[in-house]
C-alpha cells in the first residue's frame, strides 16, 4: 500500500515509512492512497470468523509490501487476544465494551499493534527508536503497556503531575524497562506543547529517532477498524438492521477508523460523534466552518481536545464532499451535568456502570434514537474504574477494582519530576537515553 500525505507535499511512503515517521515531512496526516474493498462473501460470513482471521484480512492490504503474512497473524493474534463483549444495555443501546484489554482502554488495541510492528522493523536495524509521547491519561498506559520489552525501542511518557487517576498514574510509572514517565508540572496541553517541539528540535533528531505514538500514526489508527468488525458480528445474530454507531470523541481517530471500515463495506447505517464541551466539530457540522478552539478541561477529559487531528483523515474519506459526510455521519455536544445524569439514570434503571466518556455517547445515542428511532451501539471506551472520582460520587458506590488490574496496587511510582519547559525535558532526554 502507498500512502500520501494531506498535504500532499511530501514523497508517497509505504507502511513502514508511516509507521516510523508519524507524520510526514510536510506535517501532513498520512492517508492510504487506495480504500480497500471487502468482498460481500466475507461479510456475509463474518459472524463465523475468528478475530485473528478478520484482522488478517482487514490489515493485509495496508501492510503489504512492509509485513509479510506469518509476521501480520503473528502481530493480530497478540493485539486482539481479549474480549470485545457487545452487551445489552437496555431494548435500544449496547455498549461494545473496549475496556477488557491489558489497561482497561480501547487505546491498547492500536498501542499493542503499533508497538508489535516498530518491533519488526527494528529487528534488523541497530538504530534506537524513541517513542515520545504526551498523555492526559489513557494514551501513556495503553503505550507503556503495548511497547513494554519490545526491543531497540525506548517510550517516554509525559504526564501532567496530579491530573490523572491513581490507577492511570500507576499504569504509567510502574513498567520499567525501556519505559521511562516524566511527571510535568503543568497541564497536559504543556506535556503536548513540549512533544512537539521536540519532534521540531533539529539538534535532538541528529541525536535520536524520535517518533509518536498517538492516534496520527497509522499503526495506531487502522487496526482500530477491528472492533467494529468484531461488534458486527455479534450485532447480526440479534438485529436484521444495520446498526447506529456512537463513538465519544476527542481527536477523532477512533470513529474515523470505523467510517474507514464502513467505507471499505461494514455495513453501518449512521456515525453519531459524540464530544464534550469541546464543540468545534459539532459547530463545524452546523456551520460548515472549522474553528479549532483552546480546550476546556471536563470529567471526560480524554476527549479535552481543541482542534481534533484526524478529522482531516474524516473529510478526505468523503472526498471533502461536506453533504455526504452529514448524510452518513452527525455530531452532538454534551455537558458535563448531562454526563453526570447520564451515568446517574441509567446505573438506576439498569445497573450498567457508564464511564464519563461512554456516558457522553450514551446521552448523544439515546437522543437521536428519540428522533430516529434506530437500534444501535455505543463504543464504551474505558472502564469506569479508570475515573472513580466521579463515577463512585454519581452512583454512591466504590466500584471494585478488576482483578487483572490489582497487582498494580503493590507496585512503586516510579518518576522523573520536571518542569514544564522544553529545555528541562531535551537535557533530561540528551543525559538519559
Ligand atoms: C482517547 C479516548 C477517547 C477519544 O478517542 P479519539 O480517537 O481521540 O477520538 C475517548 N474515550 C477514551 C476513554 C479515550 O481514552
Amino acid at each position: 500500500m502507498i500512502f500520501y500525505s494531506l498535504n500532499k507535499k511530501a514523497p508517497d511512503v509505504d507502511f513502514q515509512y508511516a509507521a516510523v515517521h508519524g507524520q510526514a515531512p510536510d506535517k501532513g496526516l498520512y492517508f492510504p492512497s487506495i480504500i480497500p474493498q471487502l468482498s460481500k462473501s466475507f461479510i456475509d460470513d463474518l459472524a463465523n470468523k475468528s478475530k485473528v482471521e478478520i484482522g488478517v484480512e482487514v490489515m493485509t492490504p495496508y501492510v503489504s509490501g512492509s509485513i509479510p503474512k506469518d509476521e501480520l497473524e503473528r502481530i493480530v493474534s497478540e493485539t486482539v487476544d481479549f474480549d470485545f463483549p457487545l452487551v445489552k444495555i437496555d431494548n435500544y443501546i449496547s455498549s461494545l465494551e473496549l475496556f477488557h484489554g491489558p489497561t482497561m482502554a480501547f487505546k491498547d488495541v492500536g498501542a499493542r499493534f503499533m508497538s508489535r510492528c516498530l518491533g519488526f522493523f527494528n529487528k534488523n536495524n541497530s538504530n534506537k527508536t524513541t517513542v515520545l509521547v504526551a498523555t492526559s491519561g489513557d494514551t501513556g498506559g495503553a503505550v507503556a503497556n503495548g511497547f513494554l520489552g519490545v526491543e531497540g525501542v525506548e517510550v517516554v511518557i509525559l504526564y501532567p503531575k496530579g491530573k490523572v487517576s491513581p490507577i492511570q498514574e500507576l499504569q504509567l510509572t510502574t513498567c520499567g524497562q525501556n519505559i521511562k514517565a516524566l511527571e510535568i508540572d503543568g497541564v497536559f496541553d504543556d506535556c503536548q506543547a513540549i512533544v512537539k517541539q521536540a519532534f521540531m528540535d533539529e539538534d535532538l533528531n541528529k541525536k535520536m529517532v524520535l517518533t509518536s505514538a498517538n492516534s496520527i500514526n497509522i499503526a495506531r489508527w487502522l487496526p482500530q477498524q477491528l472492533y467494529y468488525f468484531f461488534a458486527y458480528q455479534q450485532w447480526v445474530k440479534d438485529n436484521d438492521e444495520a446498526p447506529v454507531v456512537c463513538v465519544p470523541s476527542g481527536n477523532f481517530g477512533n470513529i474515523c477508523a470505523g467510517i474507514l471500515a464502513n467505507a471499505s463495506g461494514l455495513p453501518i447505517k449512521h456515525f453519531l460523534a459524540a464530544t464534550n464541551v469541546n464543540d468545534e466539530i459539532p459547530k463545524f457540522f452546523q456551520s460548515g466552518k472549522y474553528a479549532p478552539q483552546k480546550a476546556v478541561p471536563t470529567i471526560s477529559n480524554a476527549m479535552d481536545v481543541g482542534d481534533p487531528s484526524n478529522f482531516v483523515r474524516i473529510m478526505e474519506i468523503f472526498q471533502q464532499d461536506f453533504p455526504a459526510l452529514k448524510h452518513k455521519v452527525s455530531s452532538v455536544s454534551v455537558s458535563d451535568e448531562e454526563t453526570k445524569a447520564t451515568i446517574a439514570e441509567v446505573y438506576s434503571r439498569t445497573n450498567y456502570i457508564l464511564d464519563p466518556h461512554g456516558a457522553v455517547a450514551y446521552k448523544a445515542l439515546s437522543d437521536f434514537q428519540k428522533a430516529n428511532n434506530d437500534k444501535g451501539f455505543i463504543l464504551e471506551t474505558a472502564h469506569p474504574v479508570k475515573f472513580p472520582d466521579v463515577v463512585e460520587e454519581v452512583i454512591g458506590k466504590k466500584i471494585p477494582i478488576p482483578e487483572k488490574a490489582q497487582y498494580l496496587l503493590n507496585r512503586k511510582k516510579e518518576a522523573v519530576e520536571l518542569p514544564a519547559e522544553f529545555k528541562a525535558v531535551k537535557d533530561w532526554l540528551l543525559k538519559s537515553l
